[in-house]
């Protein structure tokens, strides 16, 4: 895999132009486009199509949280639209986690096409330990947590979890190695942190041992020492390369 296919960029804008945009730009430079709420409400499904026509790879990121019966059918809908992964809140629990993931094989098989991604959002990266114990009531740390989730995932036979960079090793050591791990909360050092909480570097993040990067806004929203979005891809990517050096030196 290149460094780049490891880059998911996430595709916050509220317009199809801008969304085209920044496809156009950066098809070659990352691996897939992640399409959010604002986007998909804002322009609806055929946002997915018009991406896909450029040569962009999507990943669905609804989010799903729902009872098993809903859950199933909105995956059924998704599995329609050939987008390469989507994801459902770990939150929902075991039954509508397997519902999720029947209903998208059940769909795929009836379309003769291939089954996308799913994927379970563990603990979101703009949570930290304060807002677990206070306004959730969540007792356990949040890494423990994390790790509860992703097994609850992996569990109902999920591809794989989101999760910040900062849980990585602890989903590694104590969860199935299959699991793919996709990562926001994820911040060059020359960004900023935003709303985001439990952030590392895509180095850091990649040795860690993520699977996949989701940044948005560092490459959408470049400061301006960096330069453009496809300038802000290529310095994430080069990143992602120097830890896959750090990883077969390491091997040697
Ligand atoms: O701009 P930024 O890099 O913070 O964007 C991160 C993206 O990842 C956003 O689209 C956000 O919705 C998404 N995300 C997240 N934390 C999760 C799951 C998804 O930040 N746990």
């Amino acid at each position: 895999m290149r460094p780049e296919d490891k880059v998911i960029v996430a595709l916050d804008v509220p317009t199809e132009k801008a969304a085209l945009e920044l496809v156009e730009s950066l098809r070659d430079a990352v691996g897939m486009f992640k399409v959010g709420l604002e986007l998909l409400h804002s322009e609806g499904p055929k946002i997915i199509h018009r991406i896909m026509e450029q040569g962009g790879r999507v990943f669905l990121d609804g989010k799903f949280l729902d009872i098993p019966n809903t859950v199933a059918n909105v995956s059924r809908a998704i599995t329609r639209h050939s987008v390469d992964a989507f994801n459902v809140h770990a939150l929902g629990g075991l039954e509508m986690l397997k519902a999720a993931l029947r209903a998208a094989t059940e769909e795929a098989v009836e379309c003769d096409i291939a089954r996308p991604l799913v994927l379970g959002v563990t603990i979101l990266t703009s949570i930290d330990e304060l807002m677990l114990r206070q306004q959730l009531r969540i007792e356990y740390s949040i890494e423990e947590q994390v790790v509860h989730l992703a097994s609850l995932c992996d569990k109902a036979g999920l591809d794989g979890v989101i999760a910040s960079p900062r849980e990585i090793r602890a989903i590694r050591q104590h969860v199935s190695a299959r699991l793919i791990i996709v990562t926001p909360g994820v911040r060059p050092k020359w960004a900023v942190a935003h709303d985001q909480k439990r952030i590392l570097t895509p180095y850091e993040a990649i040795l860690n041992g993520a699977s996949y990067l989701v940044v948005g806004r560092p490459i959408t929203q470049p400061p301006e020492c960096v330069g453009s979005p496809v300038d802000a891809a290529r310095l994430v990517r080069d990143e992602v390369e120097e830890a896959f050096q750090k990883l077969e030196g390491e091997k040697c």
